[in-house]
């Protein structure tokens, strides 16, 4: 195990870590001092350039810098919003909700810092309507900061600055993740996903220039005002450093989120963190339930933005899922086909239709009807579709499927040929709950 400090998630086990009265009372209640700091002494855009020079990538999948983000914003006089993405719709990620159910101050004075250095006066976050938990908490805490003069018309007293930070719960579909889903939804609209450009930057919420990030990525500029670029960008490998919180689950002992630097390898991740896994490991989901699957020999890579990328897949919300020897690839591609299906949100028709095509294909293989050539045919199916289509929903099944075949397509051939799993269980019987669960859509 690393001497790494973890700093995201440090109080996430401390009784009450929510309320004010805690957070004023962590070391001096430095962070604080730092929201007061960047505002008296620090320029806007001092804080951006150093917000740049720390190489800070977003938390939510795309790993887009975020210093860069913020420079693309128009000098057009307009007022200009934050929009704090705490959609968190990703299957095999839960650490926004930490962030906002066990630290939600930390994450306001982020906000605050952020939008002294975008100029923006008013910020969203936008929480995924079953994360009541975590609303009730941000609420709490807005209203705290509210009170004692730390939001409002006069930001901390300083007479610098007004700020308002508003909470919008969506209803929890996948798209209200994708930005401009995220931008309808929050304008009382459908979470229509809208093509691009123009780019939220420049026309996003109600058409003003809007800068939208992943909860996480606004947590961490919190930690580079207060501690500094040079010490972020130590943190791991330069092209993409810094403390980050991995969601581990599936086949380990110790399933839970963990903070680790970036660069940490997925053997260190699985076995020094998680407790190792149970049974034998067969693939290593990096990302998220949408990245394309990694295999055991791989399991050395770093896990950062560029290596895994090198390694065939993507760093995406680091929600690494482990399969061991036991599971079922045609079933557990038929789990995801049935979501990214159910989630898609119908205006293209690539997503509409092709999803569905890919789910009815993967059904009938673990259910025991696969014909000769299904393999194949669902390869078809998927190119046809990705990269055809307004926003990522599609590709986010598009790269399982994809990924499985090419890296167990023998799984998919015994399935045809005998009718059953080649992990010992008959076809179908993994997916009879699936099946009931699913019956009534
Ligand atoms: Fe909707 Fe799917 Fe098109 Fe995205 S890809 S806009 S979810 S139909």
């Amino acid at each position: 195990m690393s001497t790494f400090e973890p700093v995201l998630s440090k109080y996430f086990a401390q009784p009450n870590a929510w309320t004010l009265a805690h957070y004023r009372s962590r070391g001096g209640y430095y962070g604080y001092e730092t929201a007061k700091k960047a505002i008296s002494s620090l320029e806007p855009k001092a804080i951006i350039e150093d917000v740049k020079k720390s190489n800070l990538r977003g938390r939510g999948g795309a790993g887009f810098p975020a210093g860069m983000k913020w420079s693309f914003l128009p000098e057009n006089g307009k007022p200009r919003y934050l929009a704090v993405n705490a959609d968190e719709s990703e299957p095999g990620t839960f650490k926004d909700r930490e962030i906002m159910a066990k630290d939600p101050h930390g994450l306001i004075e982020a906000i605050i810092i952020t939008c002294w250095a975008i100029r923006s006066h008013h910020a969203y976050i936008f929480i995924r309507g079953e994360f009541v938990r975590e609303a009730k908490r941000m609420q709490a805490a807005i209203d705290e900061c509210y009170r004692e003069g730390i939001l409002g018309d006069d930001v901390l007293g300083l007479g610098k600055f007004k700020l308002d930070i508003t909470v919008i719960t969506g209803a929890g579909a996948y798209i209200c993740g994708e930005e401009t889903g995220l931008l309808s939804a929050a304008e009382g609209q459908r979470a229509y996903p809208k093509i691009k450009p123009p780019f939220p930057a420049v026309e996003g919420y109600f058409r003003q220039p809007t800068i939208i990030n992943n909860v996480e990525t606004i947590a961490c500029v919190l930690h580079i005002v207060a501690r500094g670029w040079e010490w972020f960008k130590k943190i791991g490998p330069e092209s993409g450093p810094g403390p980050k919180l991995f969601c581990i689950s599936g086949h380990v002992k110790k399933p839970g989120l963990y903070e680790a630097p970036l660069g940490t390898t997925l053997r260190q991740l699985i076995y020094d963190y998680a407790g190792g896994p149970i049974g034998e490991i067969k693939g290593i989901i990096p990302g998220g339930s949408s990245m394309p699957i990694m295999t055991v020999d791989q399991i050395d890579t770093p896990a950062d933005f560029d290596s895994i990328r090198a390694a065939g897949s993507f760093l995406g919300s680091a929600g690494l899922i482990v399969f061991n020897k036991d599971t079922c690839i045609v079933n557990a591609l038929l789990n995801l086909a049935r979501f990214y299906h159910h989630e898609s949100c119908g205006q293209c028709t690539p997503c509409r239709e092709g999803l569905g095509w890919l789910e009815k294909l993967c059904h009938r293989l673990e259910f025991g009807h696969g014909k000769e050539g299904d393999v194949d045919l669902m390869n078809e199916v998927s190119v046809m579709i990705k990269g055809r289509t307004i926003c990522f929903l599609a590709d986010s099944l598009i790269m399982p499927v994809q990924s499985y075949i090419q890296k167990f397509r023998e799984e998919f051939e015994y399935h045809i040929k005998h009718k059953r799993c080649m992990t010992g269980t008959k076809a179908g019987e993994f997916a009879q709950v699936d099946e009931l669960v699913g019956a009534g859509r």
